[in-house]
């Protein structure tokens, strides 16, 4: 009934182009599928969600309290309030080794919101994106609504998914204005060496094109691998545009905190386009932010050292499986194992192996072609050791009754 009614609603609605030209995140359905699964009961093992599963620090909510209690309700400064701006400069050049004034810094709404409004800011239709294939969901749904056209470059699976300077230079043309790199990647985990982040830096100064770079998982890395900023390469501020946000590194997924790093001119652009549409950050998340970036990060460690025991964890379990293969994440939450070898006739895609997965063993992951990358799921690890290992079982399970490329027909799979 009420989906007939929102049906109708919907076929009376003459939607702007801007609106039509985007679609629901895929992730966010996922999620919603999962939810009902549990409402109705079932024992799902969610490996869907994009958040860490850690509380956030208490010093953090403490600074929350604090700024209720001292009436920091109202409106600040569309930009953020001074403090934060300059709190997060320092903190990035103290993490990440570049060199910001609060002038070049503007705190949105999280990292997405950063991403939208940077994009908002600098993007015309017909203007060229360039995006690295698999991709963070939003960026091409974002390019879109600001009229300007995605351009996919496909990273090679065998050398780790992360782009290379040579393909992305080679889809470069007059009308490309921006290239978003992702590192640490999701829905990979895979993480740009330094040298060729360099070398990408240098493709799009040698070009006058804009590096957008998300930088949300930053902290997220593991091994080898170490927190990396192209913005402390010297020269490349000019042309480098940094989203940042507190969800992941500060656990703050709910509070809708972010921010842009870049030059003056464009953070003001920025500023522009968030004094009309949702002007400031909330006041207290952004009181609460000031005590994240100015107090201790040793709690960090810990959630980083678990995360690390739960992606040896699940790479062993997801190897175990035949047919499957992994590569190796270096950063973020994610594993984005290839599963290809068993689509075919019972499982014609990664979507009809999710779906099958969820409503026979009640494990959420998410469809590799919500990423672009088809023939992938994505699986993320934050979640306890305890519900990995049950995910890992219970996947093992699956796979075990079908027959992937390779293997022996089985009698009466599903
Ligand atoms: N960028 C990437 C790559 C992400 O995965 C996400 C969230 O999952 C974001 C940006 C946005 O995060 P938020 O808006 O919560 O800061």
């Amino acid at each position: 009934m009420e989906q007939g009614t929102e049906m109708k609603r919907e076929q009376g609605i003459q939607f702007s182009d801007c609106v039509n030209r985007i679609s629901i995140s895929p992730t966010m359905a996922v999620m919603q599928e999962a939810e009902r699964f549990k409402a109705r009961g079932a024992d799902v093992v969610d490996f869907g969600p994009g958040e860490p599963d850690f509380p956030t620090p208490e010093h953090i909510k403490r600074a929350a309290v604090e700024a209720l209690a001292q009436n920091r309700t109202k409106y600040t400064a569309v930009a953020g309030i001074a403090p934060l701006r300059k709190a997060i400069c320092d903190w990035h050049a103290a993490q990440l080794g570049s060199s910001y004034e609060p002038a070049e810094c503007v705190v949105t709404m999280g990292g997405k919101h950063a991403v939208f409004n940077t994009v908002g800011s600098l993007v015309n239709p017909g203007d060229e994106v360039i995006i690295p294939v698999p991709y963070w969901v939003s960026y091409p749904d974002i390019v879109k609504y600001a009229g300007g056209t995605p351009v996919f470059v496909r990273t090679q699976e065998k050398e780790g998914f992360h782009p290379s300077a040579q393909h992305i230079e080679k889809v470069i043309t007059p009308r490309t204005k921006l290239v978003i790199v992702n590192s640490p990647c999701n829905p990979t985990g895979a993480v740009i060496p330094k040298d060729e982040f360099v070398r990408i830096l240098h493709a799009c100064q040698k070009r006058s094109v804009w590096l957008l770079s998300d930088e949300c998982y930053s902290h997220f890395v593991y091994g080898e691998a170490k927190p990396f900023s192209i913005a402390s390469i010297e020269g490349a501020k000019e042309h480098v545009i940094i989203a940042g946000t507190f969800s992941k590194t500060f656990a703050m997924t709910g509070w809708r905190l972010g921010y842009a790093l870049g030059p003056a001119p464009l953070v003001a652009a920025v500023a522009k386009l968030q004094s009309q549409s949702t002007s400031n950050a909330t006041s207290i998340a952004q009181y609460a932010a000031l005590d994240a970036v100015l107090g201790p990060m040793d709690w960090l460690q810990h959630m980083l050292d678990e995360y690390a025991r739960r992606r040896i964890h699940i790479l062993a379990g997801l190897h175990a499986i035949p047919g499957i293969k992994c590569v190796a994440p270096q950063g973020a939450f994610y594993a984005f194992p290839n599963v290809s070898a068993y689509i075919g006739k019972d499982l014609p895609d990664d979507t009809a192996l999710a779906k099958q997965l969820l409503e026979l063993e009640h494990v959420a992951v998410v469809p590799g072609e919500a990423f672009g990358a088809p023939g992938h799921v994505r699986i993320s690890y934050a979640t306890s050791f305890d519900r990995i290992e049950e995910g890992v079982r219970r996947m093992a399970r699956f796979f075990a009754q079908r027959s992937h490329v390779g293997s022996p027909a089985k009698a009466g799979k599903a």
